[in-house]
């Protein structure tokens, strides 16, 4: 961490430090603050007849260098929590802090550009540009951000050799594979070393054989120390994660540690069928 602009600790200024008065089960201070802490968030669209409750009190807390895998029925909420968490969208109620710094209501000029500072979005359809090549839409965030093209080229080339695909630089998105598209859209995202990459169904549109390779670099990203979010329908993809963390209508119901593809289609079944995922959420 500690990649932003200036501002204490090196991060944007416009996000203060709140004091921490969490306690611990134990009634002691929490010594190490998690990389990210949502709490209590509430998120409603629509009013009267067409309201939909998309978020009820979600917590979810995710530590420094941990793959989160989120899990649960067609409209129960992933995307919508995961905007949120990628300021990309503001909570009604709760909150939600990188390193211990609220940003759930800053202003849209402060979230935008804490959206391109702070996190790396991967979506289910790629989103490149396809007037682009590959280098060009990796080199887009910085573009975007006033750098000059020549001062990140050698980071751009990095991050391509590094989603193994550097013989594909100077390809329009047609000219490649879902998979490579894909893989592109994760480089693009890593261009300003964010603290957090957000991917929502990254593998929802490849067919298994991409979808594993995805999968096997995002595991990597996440052994090197990167911290990651991902909404999934693929148990396998899931169980990638440390940790699967399951909703359903808008609430967490349970999680399940990562690691084995059974424990987490359990799991799954059990919250579409209403019943807990396998006990409740860990007290963090
Ligand atoms: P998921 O990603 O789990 O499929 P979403 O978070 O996209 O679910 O949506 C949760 C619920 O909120 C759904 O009922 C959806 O229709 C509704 N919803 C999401 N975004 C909006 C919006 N911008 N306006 C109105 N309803 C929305
Ligand atoms: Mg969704």
């Amino acid at each position: 961490m500690g990649r932003c602009t200036d501002g204490a600790g090196g991060w944007p200024p416009y996000l203060r430090r709140v004091p921490d008065t969490s306690p611990r089960d134990d009634g002691q201070q929490v010594a190490a603050r998690p990389l990210l802490e949502a709490r209590g968030l509430e998120r409603t669209f629509g009013t009267g007849a067409t309201e939909v409750r998309a978020l009820r009190s979600v917590d979810l807390v995710v530590a420094e260098g941990e793959m989160v895998a989120i899990m649960g029925p067609s409209g129960s909420g992933k995307s919508t929590l995961l905007h949120i968490l990628g300021a990309l969208d503001r909570p009604d109620a709760g909150s939600v802090a990188v390193d211990g710094r609220r940003y759930d209501q800053l202003s849209d000029r402060e979230l935008t550009e804490l959206r391109g500072e702070v996190f790396g979005f991967v979506f289910q359809f790629f989103n490149l540009l396809p007037t682009l090549t590959a280098a060009e839409n990796v080199l887009l965030p910085a573009l975007v951000n006033g750098e000059r093209p020549g001062k990140v080229a050698g980071r751009v080339d990095e991050l391509i050799g590094l989603v193994g695909l550097a013989d594909r630089a100077s390809h329009l998105p047609t000219e490649l594979s879902g998979g490579e598209q894909q893989r592109i859209a994760i480089a693009r995202a890593l261009l300003r070393d964010p603290v957090l990459v957000l991917a929502d169904e990254p593998t929802g549109n490849l067919d298994s054989a991409s979808g594993s390779a995805v999968m096997g670099l995002l595991r990597d990203l996440v052994d090197g120390g990167q911290t990651v979010v991902m909404v999934t329908h693929d148990p396998a993809a899931a169980a990638l994660a440390d940790r699967v963390v399951f909703i359903r209508d808008g609430s967490v119901s349970g999680e399940v540690a990562g690691g084995d593809t059974d424990r987490v289609i359990d799991a799954f079944r059990r919250v579409e069928s209403g019943a807990p995922a396998g006990g409740s959420p860990a007290p963090r």
